[in-house]
């Protein structure tokens, strides 16, 4: 099953509690396609990059099975640019820096051999290149997915809530569903999101797991207690690659097989944290992710007798 993703490719300048990384390869279209990689062998990636993104760093991506067809270079153009500063307890975070650069001017074009793709993951970027991906699509998609930050719902509500008319799930981080919402509780964030358009809401909650909604039904993944935890930045990108992955390598989108894709996401999240950047993201095995998804298991199970 074929998985098409829009989002940034970019360059991160990053400082954690733990220590600072500048110009490190980031973007949320880049950390959701590694850990889509690990479901998926068919990734069709849309995005902008300038020249002065390394090759390195793109045959990296492809080894991976990453299509690049999607991906535009701009000769002379600048990657964008974002820069973060985490507050000590490394949830909270304040961006110092988002430079669209190339991005400003970005107008997608399908590649013909994506416009079949059946899942999409709309991942944080504007939300009219997202509506223009959506427009060029041969036909309905089995599932679309879009994740959004407070970036894109202060400076485009309009464009942003067109969207969410045309897709099935969003991911959203508590802050910014609250901010969506305008309701502090989070099960009426939740309902008030739904009632904008997609059917499904996951809510991301950093150190303290994620929440599935589907109209009256309710699912809690806590997040692992890692030992290790040095750069957060794309934590919620892989979550959504693992999640959206794990949905089209399955092929099963009933609430149950939702909770699976919650946890597997959750489980691709926990490596990111553990390291800058896609520097873990990238060297993972099949092996590694199977165990950390069993280590899911054994922290929720329990017996009422
Ligand atoms: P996350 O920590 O999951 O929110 O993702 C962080 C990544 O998103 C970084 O690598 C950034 O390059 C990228 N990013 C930051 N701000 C934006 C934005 N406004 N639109 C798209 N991508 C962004």
């Amino acid at each position: 099953m074929s998985l098409l993703v829009v989002g940034t490719v970019a360059f991160d300048s990053v400082e954690t509690p733990y220590g600072k990384e500048e110009m490190v390869v980031g973007g949320s279209a880049m950390y959701i396609g590694y850990s889509a990689s690990y479901f998926v062998q068919d990734i069709k990636m849309v995005s902008i990059i300038g020249d002065d993104f390394s090759e390195g760093e793109l045959n990296s991506m492809e080894d991976k099975g990453m299509n690049l067809d999607g991906i535009e270079k701009v000769k002379g153009g600048k990657s964008f640019f974002w820069a973060g500063k985490y507050h000590d307890d490394f949830n909270g975070r304040d961006t110092l820096v988002t430079d669209l650069n190339v991005l400003a001017d970005f107008d997608p074009v399908l590649p013909q051999h994506y416009k079949d793709s059946k899942y999409i993951m709309l991942g944080n970027l504007t939300p009219d290149i997202q509506i223009s991906v959506l427009d060029q699509l041969n036909d309905k998609p089995d599932l679309v997915m879009l994740d959004t930050m407070n970036f894109w719902i202060n400076n485009t509500p309009d464009d942003l809530r067109k969207v969410l008319k045309r897709i099935d799930i969003l991911t959203i981080n508590d802050e910014e569903a609250r901010m969506l919402s305008g309701e502090h509780a989070l099960a009426r964030a939740a309902a008030k999101i739904q009632a904008m358009g997609p059917y499904y809401i996951v809510i991301k909650r950093g150190e303290h797991g994620a929440l599935l909604f589907y109209n009256d039904k309710t699912f809690f993944a806590p997040a692992l207690l890692l030992q290790t935890l040095i750069d957060p930045t794309g934590a919620g990108d892989c979550f959504a690659g693992g999640f959206i992955g794990y949905l089209a390598k399955t092929q099963n989108l009933s609430f149950e097989n939702m909770k699976r894709a919650i946890i597997h996401g959750s489980a691709l999240a926990s490596f990111c944290v553990e390291d800058f950047s896609n520097w873990n993201i990238k060297r993972l095995s099949l092996d590694q992710i199977d165990q950390r998804v069993n280590r899911f298991y054994d922290l929720t199970q329990f017996s009422l007798v």
